[in-house]
């Protein structure tokens, strides 16, 4: 099947009708929810993307297996110029959102397309599932499916005197047996991005939540599942998406990605999904071996470039319209934006320049500046955020809504709020999208979620240290001493 339409993808999601619970309530077509429907109408639009006359020839390629038009995030790259198209059509989905969207479904797609192009380590110890997950991989490919995915498992004891897994009640999402027909697996996992908003969940480890040695086999394993297999429930956070009007709330009312803790009650996952089982070394290095992490890398650094674009385009406008821009403070504030986004650019560079071949024929950007660019982010954000805020001030807050602008004081709005470059309501239409995206709830998710979602900065920090080859400055330095 070529690449989907939104309204392919919507109508699917419709249909599927997975346990979507949100605020005591079960939720059975999140396409009409009002909390989540726009959230879902903004995913549509990156599936008609595929189809823009404009942009979708680059949004696609040919399936090497049905020679369909398919969506190019899932490409196999073998080429630096295969890299470069796999970031062009990344860029053209992250500037739908401006950024604000972190889970598209192009980050898993990568994620599979890494683990299928390196299936032989899937097959190690079970031949079979180097099939089941090339298998899989092609059939999320040709149905142009949307995947979420949960990694680690719920807080509730993080002592250093205990492991996550160590846990009387079984929060840990384990194996609890295997049947001729698979496995069947019982617990909860976080955080499912999209989790109400997608056609299938992949459960796999998580770079930075290594399993102990002696975890016991049942924590290592990777699967995945429609997202409406019995016994799967998808409890929501609140949503951000108020009922809004874009006036008021522009990025909560488009780009509500949710959230959701997943629930499985003794749920069965068919052999021919599982991809993973049972041995905790492979678990804890599938990630590194498969250069996982390189793939997702490069989607997430994308889409960070573009979020600092974005970034940058609105203090610009913001400082335009209070008349700031002579102020040096602003200037250096403002500058401390330009310096995030060539930084960011340049490790995206970087790493599809020095790309090479991986020993799975795949060409991998290497790990090191997509990493640092990773971690880098997880201060530029909130920083960023900062900056709004000393940028905006009080324009933050004094900031009247759409129906303020046409209700009884609608004339002296008119009257007190234009500035020397702009009308007083351009002013509230910008700095209602400042406001949302430093000071609302929806902002102040992303804050979190550039802290959070690919790890925290501890642990990334260890995961660069031990990772990083520093024995060559440390020898230089060495024979330096050595000198007489
Ligand atoms: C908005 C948002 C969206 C997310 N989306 C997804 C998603 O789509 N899929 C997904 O799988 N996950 C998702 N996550 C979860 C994310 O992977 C985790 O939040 C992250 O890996 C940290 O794990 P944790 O929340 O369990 O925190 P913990 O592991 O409990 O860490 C919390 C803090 O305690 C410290 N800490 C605790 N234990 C240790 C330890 N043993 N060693 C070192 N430091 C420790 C850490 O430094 C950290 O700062 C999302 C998170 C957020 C906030």
């Amino acid at each position: 099947m070529p690449a989907r339409s939104g309204a392919d993808y919507l109508e699917r999601l419709r249909e599927a009708s997975p346990e979507i619970y949100m605020e005591g309530q079960r939720i059975k077509d999140v396409t009409a929810h009002p909390a989540l429907g726009n959230g879902a109408r903004t995913l549509a639009a990156l599936y008609d993307l595929q189809s823009d006359p404009e942009v979708g020839p680059e949004m696609t390629y040919a399936s090497p297996s049905s020679g369909d038009q398919v969506g190019l995030s899932f490409i196999i790259p073998r080429s630096h110029a295969d890299l470069e198209r796999r970031r062009t059509m990344m860029t053209h989905w992250a500037r739908v959102s401006c950024g604000m969207m972190g889970r598209t479904p192009d980050f898993l797609n990568v994620a599979v397309m890494s683990m299928a192009a390196a299936s032989d380590y899937c097959g190690q110890n079970r031949p079979e599932f180097k099939q089941n997950i090339e298998n899989y991989y092609e059939y999320i490919r040709e149905q142009d499916l949307v995947l979420t995915h949960t990694l680690v498992n719920l807080q509730r004891s993080r002592s250093p005197l205990t492991t996550a897994l160590e846990d009387r009640t079984d929060v840990a999402l384990s194996v609890v047996k295997e049947t001729d027909a698979g496995i069947i697996v019982n617990g909860a996992r976080v955080l499912a991005t999209l989790g109400p908003l997608s056609d299938e969940i992949i459960v796999y480890p998580a770079r930075t939540h290594r399993l102990p040695g002696d975890a016991g086999e049942r924590y290592a394993f990777g699967f995945a599942l429609p997202c409406n297999t019995p016994g799967m429930k998808f409890l929501c956070r609140e949503s951000f998406d108020l009922g809004r009007s874009h006036f008021d709330h522009p990025l909560a009312s488009r780009f509500e990605e949710m959230d959701a803790i997943v629930f499985f009650n003794n749920v069965l996952v068919p052999w021919e999904r599982v991809f993973l089982l049972g041995d905790v070394e492979l678990a804890n290095g599938w990630a590194e071996a498969t250069n996982r992490n390189a793939h997702t890398g490069h989607q997430v650094v994308s889409k960070n470039v573009v979020k600092c674009e974005f970034i940058l385009g609105l203090a610009n406008l913001m400082t335009r319209t209070l008349g700031s821009t002579q102020l040096p403070q602003v200037q250096q504030m403002v500058a401390e934006v330009i310096e995030n986004l060539e930084v960011t650019k340049a490790c995206l560079r970087a790493a599809e320049v020095d790309a090479t071949v991986d020993r799975w024929g795949v060409m991998c950007p290497p790990y090191m500046p997509l990493l640092v660019a990773r971690s880098l982010f997880i201060r530029m954000y909130p920083r960023m955020a900062e900056i709004l805020h000393f940028l905006g001030s009080s324009s933050l807050m004094a900031l009247p809504t759409e129906a303020d602008l046409n209700g009884p004081l609608a004339p002296e709005i008119r009257q007190y709020l234009d500035t020397d470059t702009a009308t007083a309501a351009e002013r509230v239409r910008l700095f209602r999208l400042a406001w949302d995206t430093c000071c609302s709830s929806f902002a102040s998710r992303q804050v979190l979620y550039e802290r959070y979602f690919g790890g925290d900065a501890l642990r990334n920090a260890t995961v660069l240290y031990s990772q990083y080859d520093k024995e060559p400055a440390a020898e230089w330095v060495q024979r330096f001493l050595e000198q007489e």
